[in-house]
């Protein structure tokens, strides 16, 4: 699993309830082999929410808590932040759809994280869940995203 620090605090999270309920399954993530033998499935599916939105399966609503949190994907952990691949490259961005970095993403404290997140990205225990599967991440064309690391494995 993904060895990071969180940015956002879990209570932040528990009072938003945005992650994890989308408009379209694009934001289901999308599992890496490690995930897939964690999880022992080959992908994580929607359901209907009560409000008809979509949520993860995995997502228990009444609670907004994830059934699967210690063994949560890639994508999941990693979230705000996002790997996209574009024009070849696999770049470190951050998601500006969550209100906590919308607010945050100019201060001090997010700059320092991003530094720190570039390069925990890169060490050998977290890079080698995901280097080998660059295929498996997706561009997001119509997101707002902000670039942290353009090429991020051009670093390494
Ligand atoms: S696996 Fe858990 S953290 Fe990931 S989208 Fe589903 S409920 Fe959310």
């Amino acid at each position: 699993m993904l060895n990071i620090k969180q940015y956002l605090n879990s209570e932040f999270c528990l009072e938003c309830k945005e992650c994890c309920r989308f408009e379209a399954d694009i934001w289901l993530p999308h599992l890496l082999k490690a995930d897939e033998k964690a999880l022992g499935i080959a992908c994580v599916k929607a359901k209907k929410s009560s409000e008809s939105s979509l949520i993860c399966k995995f997502l228990e609503e009444a609670e907004h808590k994830c059934r699967v949190y210690e063994r949560r994907p890639f994508e999941c952990a990693l979230y705000p932040f996002l790997l996209v691949r574009r024009n070849g490259d696999l770049d470190l961005v951050v998601h500006l759809g969550c209100p906590y970095i919308l607010n945050n993403v100019n201060t001090k404290e997010f700059e320092q994280y991003a530094e720190y997140l570039s390069q925990a990205l890169l060490e050998p225990d977290n890079f080698k869940l995901y280097a080998q599967e660059q295929d498996k991440f997706h561009s997001y064309p119509d997101v707002e995203l902000f670039l942290i690391k353009k090429n991020l494995l051009s670093n390494r």
